[in-house]
């Protein structure tokens, strides 16, 4: 089953244990789901397994790269201490109005920034001496060789960049899979990764919202 089973997902009493999925999040849920967004978000396990990845290096400046509704944004955000900030990158203006309006329901307005765009211009304008301590990449696959790139200068040594969708259902590793430019940003993303002395990374899969994927958890060394 290659679908989206978020209502499984959502009403696995054994998955959803210690998960507080409140009214905020179901708000963000309901209100993308009523502006037509594509129901791709993180599943809520996922969500909680970033904002306990972002609590456990104390993250005080996070950035992620594909918004959508703002949902993981919400995660992530709720990780953060009262001075902290996290500033997230959306291409799709309409997706971007969507997640402010969400994100502003949750009561995070003052710590969130929604950057409308492509990612790569974002990246391009910061100022590297203001480092994250953690990033979420979950925009265009292809674009991931790029903003790993950009996470060299922008994440802090002992930062954590967390990449979804490195599996995409086997095809990554699938050699009959060619020409797709999402599979090949992603392979190029694990050759970088494998190349690289600045970075430490491992893949672990996942079987969640969607049935086969995988997050890759990379050190910034
Ligand atoms: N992180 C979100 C969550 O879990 O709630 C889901 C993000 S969704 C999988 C990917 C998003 O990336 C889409 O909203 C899409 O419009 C956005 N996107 C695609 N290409 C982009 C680009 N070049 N720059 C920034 N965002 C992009």
């Amino acid at each position: 089953d290659e679908g989206w089973r978020r209502e499984e997902i959502f009403h696995n009493s054994f998955l959803m244990k210690g998960i507080e999925h409140d009214e905020a999040l179901d708000f963000c849920v309901k209100n993308s789901d009523n502006n037509g967004l594509p129901p791709i978000a993180v599943g809520p396990n996922e969500g909680k397994y970033l904002q306990l990845q972002a609590k456990a290096i104390g993250a005080k400046r996070i950035l992620e790269l594909g918004t959508l509704g703002g949902y993981s944004t919400i995660w992530l955000a709720r990780a953060l201490p009262d001075d902290g900030e996290l500033i997230t990158c959306e291409f799709s203006p309409k997706h971007a109005e969507v997640a402010s309006q969400n994100i502003e329901h949750a009561g995070l307005s003052s710590k969130v920034k929604v950057l409308v765009g492509p990612a790569a211009e974002a990246l391009a304008k910061m100022d590297s001496a203001q480092k994250f301590d953690f990033v979420f990449m979950d925009a265009d696959k292809a674009g991931y060789p790029a903003y790993l790139d950009y996470c060299k200068t922008l994440v802090r040594k002992g930062g954590v960049i967390i990449m979804d969708n490195m599996v995409f259902g086997g095809r990554v590793s699938d050699p009959e899979v060619k020409d797709n430019k999402n599979i090949d940003g992603l392979r190029k993303t694990l050759e970088d990764l494998g190349n690289s002395s600045e970075f430490e990374a491992t893949t672990l899969q996942t079987v969640g919202a969607r049935s086969w994927d995988g997050f890759t958890f990379v050190l910034r060394v």
